[in-house]
């Protein structure tokens, strides 16, 4: 069940509102594809990735646009989810990410689903959020306050409005994030535009190592360039890959925009 009652799946901004009435175990997916896993300490693993629509935060840079802050999707059963993932043959990993999937209770059915069928789960969760499911590895990406939105600072097209305030309030929960490193195997993976970013996350790192029941290891924390295109992460990249040694973090990738660009389905 959820930790933190920030998310409520009734709440259309947040989750699809159009769900089907006869649609019991059924997640609104944006996208499901095969490829590699591209971020943390999994990249470069043949994946397949079900991206569920919706979220409850609404960060500047979302890579995922059209889960966020104008989400689009097909309602589809997880039966129909499942026979979907194992159509690639060569994939036995299997990405659950967003959006933020927590949000939907059919994202447990799904991976237990997926747990049945032998598949090694991966999670990409914005950390708000905790559910009792079968998860391999949590990568948890709390968000700093550097994805907040502001009035000057929203996707192009996209009102911030409300969503400044809301996303300010919602992004770091403690109780969650230690709910979650308390439960899994997990990473943490910070988006890092520069070195304004640093203190933030070792804030954020103090408050968790109080709050969880497990050590939390530099080695699990990974500072990742903020960047959805080549462009953007070459003005990020080598800035954050510096910072990571310079504080003994991890650095990570984001092998599918270095491979693929911004293209869909990557
Ligand atoms: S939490 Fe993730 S999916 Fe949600 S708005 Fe932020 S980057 Fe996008």
């Amino acid at each position: 069940m959820p930790v933190s009652d920030s998310a409520d799946p009734g709440d259309a901004s947040v989750a699809p509102g159009d769900r089907p009435d006869d649609a019991t175990d059924a997640l609104p997916i944006n996208e499901l594809f095969y490829s590699l896993q591209g971020e943390g300490r999994l990249a470069g693993v043949p994946s397949v990735f079900v991206r569920t629509s919706g979220c409850n935060l609404r960060c500047w840079f979302c890579d995922s646009y059209h889960t966020s802050w104008e989400p689009t999707h097909a309602w589809l059963d997880v039966d129909d989810i499942v026979a979907e993932v194992e159509s690639y043959d060569a994939a036995d990993h299997v990405v659950l990410t967003g959006g933020e999937p927590m949000i939907h209770d059919a994202s447990v059915a799904l991976l237990e689903a997926l747990d049945d069928r032998g598949y090694h789960t991966t999670v990409e969760t914005n950390g708000t959020i905790v559910r009792d499911a079968p998860i391999d590895l949590a990568s948890v990406s709390p968000k700093l306050a550097s994805s907040t939105p502001t009035p000057d600072r929203a996707p192009d097209g996209a009102d911030a409005g409300p969503w400044a305030e809301r996303h300010e309030r919602d992004r770091i929960d403690l109780d969650a994030l230690a709910g979650l490193v308390d439960a899994y195997e997990f990473q943490l993976k910070f988006v890092v535009s520069d070195a304004d970013d640093m203190p933030e996350i070792r804030e954020v790192l103090a408050d968790l190592r109080d709050a969880a029941a497990v050590p939390i290891r530099d080695d699990d924390v990974l500072l990742m360039p903020e960047g959805a295109t080549r462009e953007r992460l070459a003005e990020t990249r080598t800035r954050v890959a510096d910072l990571a040694m310079e504080h003994g973090f991890r650095y990570t990738p984001r092998l599918h925009v270095d491979l693929w660009n911004d293209a869909p389905e990557t």
